[in-house]
């Protein structure tokens, strides 16, 4: 670690740092004794002592607020300094409600200070921004709260997109998108609380909650008759879902219980994910086993480059919205599109197209040999049972063959 963790030393009655300083390190304490302390008018308050083992001056590092005491060496001190960005970097990797917490209780210690040094009430709102960021972690834990409610009560539900198949005409596969109606909050998106389960393990219940409605959909569809390619469905699956203990395995058996082939099953996993190529070219190693095809989902919004690509043998990619927005008009963007498609397809990839919205976007799509659509266009996410979501949208009458 080299500069990170210098070694300094003070003598004794050394000022360590004084109130009011601008935070740069925070220190491990080796050896000697310290006195923490603050002005109460013209009283000295004492408000710690500290010895070896313990941690010095983090809290101005941790809330990026001036130093709210003084630290004095009591002895001869020894202490190894803690960079700001080591701390920092450490708590930007935190858990977000229990960094908010910390935060949180920070703030709540500032203010028992200033009420200590005989600040009246009305200057006790100053920190406008830790209530902000404590209502919103409230807000957090209460959503997550009701999430698990929701869960037990049967409350989520879910819808199938279609995806069209610009070279049989036909709607070949849905994706399954959970949905979450909130008695009082009305429809919360999933971007939202998808996120919020990601946080916590709540995303491996809730992902195999959508599984499993989405398999049973998919098996009532098939009930209710159809001539022709029968539909695959696409499931998201998060990076902690896929971590769970032979989960291509527990893909295959929840569509065999459901009464599907195990081969009408596409699971549909991040860039980000996709990062840990071992851990992916496992996944899709297992789920070949099964049948199962492997789609990775939003390219081009992800960090994994292409370096990682070609080492993951994926049965689909899904172009994100962010290049099929911007078509037709863009020469650039529809030049990109083309060279990805290529290039994907030489690596043996079918591609699907995703956020496609208007016929334009839907012909320059096809000009450049994109096989799958996805978007508004051909259809918004319905429920399976409520219409006959394989109905071809008339509008992609009007791409010619
Ligand atoms: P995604 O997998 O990229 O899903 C596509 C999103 O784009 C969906 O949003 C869909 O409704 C939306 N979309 C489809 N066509 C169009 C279009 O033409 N234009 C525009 N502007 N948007 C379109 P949705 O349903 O809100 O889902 C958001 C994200 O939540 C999904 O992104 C997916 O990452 C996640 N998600 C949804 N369901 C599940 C699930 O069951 N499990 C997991 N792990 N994630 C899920
Ligand atoms: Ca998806
Ligand atoms: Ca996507």
């Amino acid at each position: 670690m080299g500069a990170a963790s210098a070694r300094r030393s003070f003598l004794r009655g050394a000022r360590i740092f004084t109130e009011g300083d601008a935070p740069d390190v925070a220190y491990l304490v080796e050896s000697g004794r310290i006195e923490v302390w603050t002005a109460q008018g013209s009283r000295r308050l004492t408000l710690s002592y500290l010895g070896p083992g313990e941690i010095l001056g983090e809290m101005a590092v941790i809330d990026r607020a001036p130093r709210s005491a003084s630290a004095d060496a009591l002895t001869d001190v020894v202490v190894t300094e803690i960079r700001a960005d080591q701390l920092r970097a450490r708590l930007d990797e935190a858990d977000p409600v229990l960094r908010s917490l910390l935060i949180g209780l920070l703030a709540r210690y500032r203010r028992g200070l200033r009420v200590a040094r005989g600040a009246k009430a009305e200057d006790q709102d100053k920190d406008g921004a830790h209530v902000e960021q404590q209502r919103r972690v409230a807000d957090k834990i209460r959503l997550e709260r009701e999430l698990l409610e929701a869960l037990e009560r049967d409350e989520l539900r879910v819808v199938f997109q279609p995806i069209f198949d610009l070279q049989e005409r036909v709607v070949a596969g849905f994706e399954a998108l959970v949905r979450w109606d909130h008695p009082t909050r009305g429809a919360v998106s999933p971007t939202e609380f998808i996120a919020l389960a990601e946080e916590t393990s709540l995303i491996v219940p809730v992902g195999e909650y959508a599984l499993r409605r989405a398999c049973r959909s998919l098996a009532e569809l098939d009930r209710r008759g159809r001539v022709g390619p029968q539909p695959w469905i696409a499931v998201n699956i998060s990076a902690r879902q896929s971590l769970v203990p032979d989960f291509a395995d527990l893909l295959a058996r929840t569509a065999i219980d459901a009464g599907l082939d195990p081969r009408r099953l596409k699971a549909e996993i991040t860039e980000s994910l996709a990062l840990d190529y071992t851990r992916v070219s496992e996944l899709i190693a297992r789920c070949r086993m099964h049948g199962i095809s492997v789609a990775l989902d939003d390219f081009g919004t992800g960090h994994s480059g292409l370096g990682h690509l070609y080492r993951l043998d994926f049965d689909s990619i899904k172009l994100d919205q962010a290049f099929v927005r911007p078509l037709p008009g863009d020469g650039k963007a529809a030049a990109l599109v083309c060279g990805i498609v290529r290039l994907l397809h030489g690596m043996g990839a079918d591609v699907v197209a995703e956020g496609v919205e208007n016929i334009e976007q839907a012909r320059t799509l096809k000009a450049h040999g994109v096989r799958y659509l996805q978007g508004w266009l051909v259809g918004k996410p319905v429920d399976p049972s409520s219409t006959d979501p394989l109905r071809v949208a008339p509008q992609l009458d009007q791409i010619e063959p």
